[in-house]
């Protein structure tokens, strides 16, 4: 597939060296680019000009922005100082300080707050402060939303990497995924303090908090606000077709020359522009190019912001997400890849192709990042390079760098920077150029059965067995697309209004499967970052096998109601899918 001339000229045309004079001039020229600061609106500005050069039509975008700035942070304890980072988002600390027992609750998830209560003879942690741990799961933002609902009045927060490691985290601990509106405000953004602290402090005051709970206090220096902030987009036509594929990366980032995170992806973006807009004349879908801000101090404004806004565009004609952050990082060996069931047959054909056989790591794709089309029913792609067990064991499952000041342009690997560009690039010729679409359905709808077959049976009157039928049903039906789309697919010519109508009909499919596999708020909400249920094969209706284990009374009666819900629309779902399935059963006999 890529002995095509173009695709050959498009590779081969890919500069590692030019990314890395991008990364010099925006590390040595624009360094700590927070979103809503002058230096976020000069980022902006760099990109877009940098794009409409290339030929991509860059522009700059305005909106408003719930961002933040955060200062030092501290924790007094027993007379001692630790000194850190306030984490992006935190509410100030009150006068003098926040005080509270402070606790060590591990990975900060819900099972470690229950037992840390537990361990203390209260109900929740009502007035505690919560030491926990970033080199666990979940992240931060979601150890900051749990915290917050069990009553704690502040956070502190401890580095992954080294025990002795000196860095200070940098991260946001706002739950909110992008702008927040009324009805979550209260839950997802933080009204407590959150500080960061270094992994060797954190690793002494484990073994203080390991017989008791003293007092401590924290100080939290922050600034919270509504501020313009800019995103950039840009953008190459087909000139054929109103599809096209969605590139993007955040280019906004925490303080210092920040280099891997996301220098480097943004200019991996510029450089994927340069080589494609010459041959938009090939190109059976266009590229839409995002570099987004409001990802850190902001939990993804600017992505989010773009779902919502151009709703319509991207629910027509949007047929992938590639999402290009924090590539090429030095030691890195793997290749890591989160990404929809649908997508995954389609790229790993072109990493067998493109790689060097490196090992692999597939992931359903998670709601991180800047995933904020998954509601929409836009299949995604994120892939860069990943660290061994070994290193994951010893320093997390990123660099000890990450999210500090030490992100620096050495912590990229030009080599590895190459063989990403490759990637990328192959999978956009692809995905820009194959007449039929390349997902494959099967393995989502394996995945839908085998939950709904494991939920009991009608839990509390809620009828799983129905739902099971029509999950089979679907089932047998894609199975059946699958086998005609590889059919289709492998067939030199497809006439353009065939391959028109059977496209429309793979992305409604898509519309239905891809929210249901990885949404628990659905097509037009957005799910807090990091969000515990998320992880369940059908995130909305997690929790629906478990029903009866939740206390009786009022706390069951409120799950019962949202759940019964929630099955019904995965229901609708599954009817909406299979009906779609079979158009488009039709139209490929
Ligand atoms: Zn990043």
């Amino acid at each position: 597939m890529f002995s095509d001339p173009v695709a050959k000229e498009i590779l081969g045309a890919l500069s590692a060296e030019r990314v890395r004079r991008t990364v010099e001039t925006i590390t040595e020229n624009i360094p700590t680019r927070l979103a809503g600061s002058e230096n976020g609106r000069r980022m902006a500005e760099f990109t877009a000009r940098v794009l409409t050069e290339v030929g991509a039509a860059g522009r700059v975008v305005n909106l408003p922005g719930l961002v933040s700035f955060p200062g030092e942070g501290r924790l007094k304890l027993d007379g001692e100082i630790f000194t850190g980072s306030t984490l992006g988002q935190s509410a100030p600390s009150i006068p003098g300080g926040t005080a509270g027992r402070l606790v060590d609750v591990g990975p900060g998830d819900a099972r470690a707050l229950a037992e840390a209560a537990r361990r203390l003879g209260q109900e929740d942690l009502t007035g505690c402060l919560l030491l926990s741990d970033l080199a666990s799961h979940p992240p931060r933002q979601e150890k900051l939303r749990l915290a917050q609902a069990a009553g704690a009045v502040g956070c502190v927060m401890m580095n992954f990497g080294p025990d002795d490691g000196t860095a200070i985290p940098f991260g946001s601990v706002k739950a909110a995924w992008g702008n927040p509106e009324a009805g979550n405000y209260a839950a997802e953004v933080p009204s407590i303090p959150a500080i960061g602290l270094s992994r060797r402090d954190g690793t002494a005051l484990r073994v203080q908090l390991a017989s008791n709970a003293p007092e401590g206090r924290i100080e939290a220096e922050v600034e919270n606000d509504w501020r313009e902030i800019q995103i950039t987009l840009g953008e190459i036509a087909s000139g054929q077709a109103s599809e096209f594929v969605l590139v993007g990366g955040h280019q906004d980032s925490w303080f210092g020359p920040q280099a891997t995170d996301n220098a480097a992806g943004t200019a991996c973006i510029l450089e994927i522009a340069r080589v494609f807009a010459p041959h938009s004349d090939r190109l059976l879908r266009g590229l839409v190019f995002g570099c987004w801000q409001g990802h850190e101090t902001g939990t993804m404004i600017g992505s989010s912001w773009i779902a919502d806004q151009e709703w319509d565009r991207l629910s027509r004609g949007a047929v992938a997400y590639l999402q290009i952050d924090e590539p090429g990082c030095v030691g890195t060996t793997r290749w890591d890849v989160s990404s929809n069931a649908e997508l995954r047959a389609f790229h790993e054909e072109i990493e067998d192709e493109l790689l060097d056989g490196r090992a692999r790591i597939w992931r359903k794709a998670a709601k991180m990042g800047d995933a904020s089309f998954l509601g929409l029913g836009i299949p995604m792609i994120a892939a860069q390079g990943g660290f061994t067990d070994e290193e994951i064991a010893k320093a997390g499952s990123r660099g000890w760098w990450h999210h500090s000041v030490h992100n620096t342009i050495d912590k990229l690997d030009w080599d590895e920077v190459a063989l990403h560009l490759r990637l990328y690039a192959g999978y956009l010729w692809r995905l820009c150029t194959v007449p039929i679409l390349p997902y494959r359905f099967a393995p989502a709808a394996a995945a839908l059965t085998e939950a709904i077959d494991t939920l009991p049976d009608a839990p509390m009157g809620i009828d799983t067995r129905r739902l099971g039928q029509a999950a089979w049903h679907l089932a047998g039906l894609l199975g059946r697309v699958d086998a005609r789309l590889a059919a289709v697919g492998k067939s030199a010519a497809v006439a353009d209004n065939r391959a028109a109508k059977i496209n429309d009909l793979v992305r409604h499919i898509a519309r239905e499967l891809v929210p249901l596999s990885t949404t628990v708020a659905g097509r037009y909400g957005q799910d807090p970052y990091g969000y515990s249920p998320l992880a369940a094969p059908i995130p909305a209706i997690a929790g629906l096998a478990e029903l009866e284990a939740i206390a009786e009374g009022e706390p069951r009666l409120l799950a019962l109601t949202r759940l019964r819900r929630a099955r019904n629309r995965v229901a609708d779902a599954v009817s909406e899918a299979a009906f779609f399935a079979e158009l488009l059963l039709g139209e490929l006999d």
